[in-house]
């Protein structure tokens, strides 16, 4: 960059080089204490500072190096000497004194000015409720440098105390609550904070404006004070997260065996995020507005489970990662696998009627999928740049994470994995930890071989196929092989090894029995310990917990296809598997679709979902003369469902029906082109344009964006009119998400513009850009539109922080899926996306993509017509 290499060409000039660190900092000075003093002003463009750093040195130094972006210094002082300022591109500034600094202890002293980012959710924010702006801060992973110069890695773990000079009417919230509030000058005050436990500066937060506070009660075994903060006059929007937050942490206290680890809870609530929807800082959790506030009137079951196992997942952060902190982002699966893992253990417990586990699953699959890929990252990837530090908050590590856990957490047995998870949360509380501290704490439970075992799905990409047999000519047993898994067109080597444990259920005589094998072998036999007959029946993935997919004899996977020994978990993954294998040329179209369309008679609202998403997985492989058949096929299979449920909610039934109807009705009007329910969603939506009535609440989604996909200019019109007169956030996003999702090719070319084009705050307006890429008819516009307007649109896209929106362009191809397309995206993104963080694996997952859908439309696309000729 052009500022680094300025410094480079001085150095020569003043006699001495410096060189900045290119990724870390040196480890021979370390922080010990910080003292922050900032002035906060919502609506103003930047801020004014000054930060003291207590530091240790190792030895003497003559440079300090510390991260700091688009921070201009007035003035630095180490100890008694004056500091001069060293530039170091763009993540660091040096600090140069004369005399060299001693070994020893030091006190950094600077005076600085800081930007306040307008368009992006990166350092300090503003976020405008309405008209009215606030202060919001989002500093995770290498953020807090754009609010202090300071050393900004997780392993630099030490208090921090934060005074905040803020106008006399605001509030101001931080990690600790405030020691004191004293009137300054010109209308202002200054909010001195208590100093924190030990935090790496990741996890500081501050947000500041004419908030309301919402008393939530009190939490855990230290009764610490729970309260929802929003912006001023939504209060009574905070009900449902004012009545579950503290419940979330009692039952987390009650897993982790250890209170509350900070002095107090708020949840703050944003009006607008981008990259990130919500944030573990210690003491003080952000959220995206619309995950935590909602009027009561209009709320939906849907975000209201959606805030409780968000809340989970944060708040269990409080322990995994805020207590205990990752000792450096090669272990961010540490923090996030876990956060997920606890949530979606929490809410099971907690709330056994939401089927939860049900639905965790479709995560798995997600994750699976880009597992798949050879350009997939292991859980554990090093980090070579800032790009990986990026690239590392992925499904891979969140989703695959969590699931390799359970797996694990289903071997060790429940009860003894918590005892291994409250040792080590003990052990290493307020301090740092890595991946061999933990993966010892649990193997000390008694299973010495874990360690190994769960390694091999740590630092390895991609996911084990399993072909399992039962042989009943002798006593039973199971032979196993496995390989990695890898769909048609890839290009990988299957010849990978796991340690993988194969947990198998099985049906007795007696009653149903499970067993565990620890399959470290490319081939092995297991006998069944516990049936001297052979058994009726066989999941060899008890539980759904295993994190790989299954290949059964054919004998078997009848068994189980025509049978109903399997429970709902397991024939999620058994149809799964299915796709999975079709994917990987094992098995023809018409067994998936088949097997899909009699899932979807079950009971389960999530199996059907699963089947859902089976059948619109080939529809990209249909051509356009089949799609009447397809469309045909689809009502066959869910019409009478659909059509039974309608857009209304009936008096008395249960939450799942209606979930069920928000999934299924869409889906059968939208794929399956029936027109009495699209006529009927048109109606809705006319009449909930002028009146905001008429729509049960859990159906507006649903509803409007079934209208816009077959809507015409005029409703185009209407919706953008509504758009405009509401600042509403759950209305706004609401007619942005249909808005997004016209189909007719001059209405989807309106949006894209929009992106440039309009005052739509570019956090809002980012993902229209992806919703033409859901519909045939407009799915190539996207990519287009960027390739038309690419320097205007950077100029417009949040730009640093963790997320990179100008890295994530190259997704404007996902459905790009022959030779020329992905020719003409080879040239366009190659070289465009390198400069942008965690961009150029993006575009490299995107490339296999494209290059998996021609082998895939090659393989698959004579079987998929030939199955839909006939439907
Ligand atoms: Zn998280």
């Amino acid at each position: 960059m052009s500022f680094r290499s300025l410094a480079l060409i001085l150095c020569p000039l003043i006699g001495y080089a410096a060189e900045a660190p290119k990724l870390r900092l040196p480890e021979e000075i370390r922080p010990v204490k910080y003292a922050a003093d900032l002035t906060l002003i919502p609506g103003d463009t930047g801020f004014s500072g000054s930060i003291d750093i207590d530091v240790e040195l190792t030895k003497p130094a003559s440079v300090i190096w510390l991260n700091a972006i688009e921070i201009q210094i007035e003035k630095a002082t180490i100890g008694s000497q004056n500091a001069a300022v060293e530039p170091g591109g763009s993540d660091f500034v040096g600090l140069r004194t004369e005399k060299p600094v001693p070994a020893g202890t030091a006190r950094i002293h600077v005076t600085y000015k800081g930007k306040i980012s307008e368009k992006s959710s990166a350092g300090i924010f503003q976020g405008l409720d309405g008209t009215t702006p606030y202060l919001f801060t989002q500093f995770e992973s290498t953020d807090a440098r754009r609010a202090f110069p300071c050393f900004d890695e997780p392993g630099f773990k030490t208090p921090w105390q934060l005074t905040l000079h803020i106008k006399k009417e605001h509030s101001a919230v931080s990690n600790t609550p405030p020691l004191s509030e004293t009137d300054e000058p010109n209308g202002m005050k200054k909010v001195v904070f208590a100093p924190t436990r030990p935090l790496p500066s990741y996890l500081v937060a501050m947000a500041v404006g004419p908030f309301d506070f919402v008393d939530a009660g009190k939490a855990g075994k230290n009764a610490i004070p729970v309260r929802i903060v929003t912006p001023k006059g939504k209060a009574n929007q905070a009900q449902y997260a004012a009545q579950v937050t503290a419940t979330v942490i009692d039952r987390l206290e009650a897993y982790f065996g250890l209170p509350f680890p900070f002095e107090k809870c708020d949840n703050v609530a944003i009006p607008l995020t981008f990259g990130f929807g919500a944030m573990e800082n210690a003491g003080m959790v952000t959220y995206a507005q619309t995950l935590i506030l909602s009027d009561p009137a209009i709320d939906t079951e849907q975000r209201q489970r959606t805030y409780a196992s968000v809340a989970a997942h944060e708040l269990a952060h409080q322990w995994f990662g805020d207590l205990v902190t990752l000792a450096w982002w090669d272990d961010t699966w540490l923090n996030e696998a876990f956060a997920t893992w606890t949530s979606e253990k929490i809410i099971a417990e907690w709330k056994p009627e939401w089927h939860s586990r049900l639905g965790d699953l479709n995560g798995k699959f997600g994750a699976m999928n880009e597992d798949s890929l050879v350009a997939a990252r292991k859980i554990r990837q090093p980090i070579v740049t800032k790009d990986d530090i990026s690239n590392a908050f992925d499904g891979i590590t969140y989703q695959k994470g969590a699931s390799v856990i359970r797996m694990f957490e289903s071997w060790v047995g429940e009860k003894k994995f918590q005892a291994g998870v409250t040792a080590y949360l003990k052990r290493y509380s307020y301090k740092n930890a890595r991946v061999s501290d933990f993966l010892d704490s649990i193997a000390a439970t008694g299973q010495p071989q874990l360690t190994r075992a769960f390694s091999t799905y740590l630092e390895q990409p991609g996911f084990p196929l399993l072909s399992v047999k039962l042989n009943c000519s002798a006593a039973p047993s199971l032979s196993f092989s496995q390989k990695r898994y890898l769909p048609t067109g890839s290009t990988g080597n299957a010849a990978q090894v796991w340690q993988t444990p194969v947990c198998v259920r099985y049906q007795t005589p007696s009653g149903d029995r499970k067993e565990c094998f620890l399959l470290d072998k490319p081939n092995a036999e297991y006998k069944l310990t516990q049936s001297a007959a052979c058994p009726a029946n066989l999941t060899a993935n008890a539980d759904a917990a295993g994190n790989y997919v299954t290949k059964y004899d054919p004998a078997l996977l009848a068994k189980l296809l025509a049978g109903n020994f399997l429970n709902a978990a397991e024939r999620m993954t058994l149809l799964n598997d299915l796709t999975s294998l079709l994917n990987a040329g094992e098995i023809g179209q018409g067994e998936l679709l088949n097997a899909a369309a009699a899932f979807a008679k079950a009971p389960e609202r999530q199996i059907v979902g699963l089947a859902q998403t089976s059948v619109s997985s080939t529809r990209q492989f249909v051509p356009d003369n089949l799609l009447p058949n397809y469309a045909r096929f689809v009502r066959q299979t869910f019409g009478a469902r659909a059509l039974e449920l309608g857009w209304a909610a009936k008096s008395g039934e249960d939450a799942d029906t209606g979930l069920q109807r928000a999934s299924i009705v869409p889906f059968v009007a939208a794929q399956g082109k029936e027109e009495k329910l699209v006529e009927e969603a048109r109606r809705l939506t006319a009449e909930w344009l002028k009146t905001r009535k008429g729509i049960d609440a859990n159906m507006v989604n649903p509803v409007l964006s079934t209208a816009a996909q077959f809507g015409d200019r005029a409703l185009f019109d209407a919706m953008l009119a509504e758009l405009d007169k509401t600042t509403d956030r759950q209305q706004r996003s609401q007619l942005i998400g249909a808005i997004s999702v016209f189909r007719e090719p001059a209405l989807a070319r309106a949006v894209l513009d929009m992106v440039i084009h309009s005052k739509l705050d570019v956090r809002e307006s980012f993902f229209m850009m992806m919703g033409p890429l859901g519909a045939r008819e407009t799915q190539k516009l996207p990519f287009e539109f960027v390739k038309a307007n690419y320097d205007e649109l950077l100029k417009r896209l949040p730009e640093g922080g963790g997320f990179d929106a100008r890295a994530f362009l190259p997704f404007v191809g996902g459905n790009v899926c022959d030779e020329a397309g992905r020719k003409e995206f080879v040239e366009f993104f190659e070289e465009r996306v390198k400069p942008f963080t965690g961009g150029p694996h993006n575009y490299k997952e995107v490339l296999e993509a494209i290059r998996l859908c021609e082998a895939q439309k090659a393989a698959r696309g004579a079987d998929v017509a030939a199955f839909f000729a006939n439907q």
